[in-house]
């Protein structure tokens, strides 16, 4: 029989296999290290429109950091705009860089045709900005495109407050969330997050956020996965997480080494069922299998591990 011939026929045989034996139950799952919502957040942790859903669909810079973690910009001054307040503006953008990099692991590289973070001021910020009690915004037709505008004034506030700030007009770009405050730019009272406006707004990034950068970016764990030996071959199966995933990567543990990556990577998938996906593995006496659904931004961070099986 040709290869691919009796490849076919090990999935297929495979794949009965696992519908009748059932996938690995999800409460094998470990927790994807997710915190739920806190009950007085004021709104959505992402921009959210009735009848369409999340916009982070829509965002080309949250969907680059899944897959590679990085955060292109360039830094830009408006003409007419140039001199040391823009130069500190600039100082403080990098401070928020360094907190975010530390923080959740992104990599922000230079690069001259990445996003446009921009030192804006007087009728030229008004003009993109509106008149209205705007620091900073993302009003280049977010989500598409997310170029910040900072009106320079914004050197005159201490600088912690410029570094929240810059954190909360960033944190718009890289992952699409929303805005904390109340109507009217109030801030919503007794609330600590830098997605709030006023006092509660003015720090770096504390649990809040990070819970909401879990909630946001960790993919979920595969609802199930099973591992199939058969005629001398492996492979594991697995069914969906959600969209956040870019790899499905393939965990081992033989007896007596550490558990380290396979060095497999398969294809992520979202459709309901039993089976969505499966990648072939070696087959290794004395080894547990697990997969993992993971980004570029979660890798390090989230367990996400769910047991395949293991072989005698
Ligand atoms: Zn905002």
């Amino acid at each position: 029989m040709p290869y691919k011939g009796r490849q076919r026929v090990f999935w297929a045989v495979a794949v009965v296999a696992v519908a009748t034996a059932g996938l690995l139950s999800p409460s094998d799952a470990h927790a994807d290290h997710s915190p739920p919502v806190r009950a007085s957040q004021p709104r959505t942790d992402q921009f959210e429109v009735a009848g369409f859903g999340n916009l982070d669909r829509l965002n080309p810079a949250s969907k680059t950091l899944r897959e590679l973690a990085i955060f292109p910009w360039r830094y830009v001054v408006e003409p007419g705009c140039e001199g040391p307040a823009a130069d500190e503006v600039f100082e403080t953008l990098q401070a928020a860089f360094t907190e975010l990099s530390e923080k959740v692991n992104i990599y922000f590289i230079y690069d001259p045709g990445g996003w446009t973070l921009r030192g804006n001021c007087g009728a030229a910020f008004a003009a993109v900005a509106g008149t209205g009690p705007v620091i900073g915004c993302l009003c280049r037709n977010f989500p598409y495109n997310v170029d910040i505008d900072i009106n320079i004034i914004m050197a005159d506030y201490f600088r912690i407050s410029q570094i929240a700030i810059w954190l909360h007009e960033l944190l718009h770009a890289l992952m699409t969330w929303n805005e904390q405050y109340g109507l009217d730019f109030r801030a919503s009272p007794g609330w600590r997050d830098v997605m709030n406006t006023g006092s509660e707004s003015r720090h770096l990034l504390e649990a809040v956020e990070l819970e909401r950068w879990a909630r946001t970016v960790y993919p979920h764990p595969v609802a199930g996965a099973a591992l199939v030996v058969d005629q001398g071959r492996a492979a594991v199966f697995y069914a969906a997480t959600n969209d956040r995933a870019t790899r499905i990567a393939v965990i081992i543990e033989t007896a007596g080494f550490p558990r380290v990556w396979a060095g497999i990577y398969g294809q992520p998938c979202t459709s309901p069922g039993v089976v969505c996906g499966g990648v072939d593995v070696p087959l290794l006496p004395d080894t547990c299998f697990w997969v993992k659904a993971e980004n570029s931004l979660s890798f390090r961070f989230a367990d996400n591990l769910v047991l395949a099986g293991c072989t005698p």
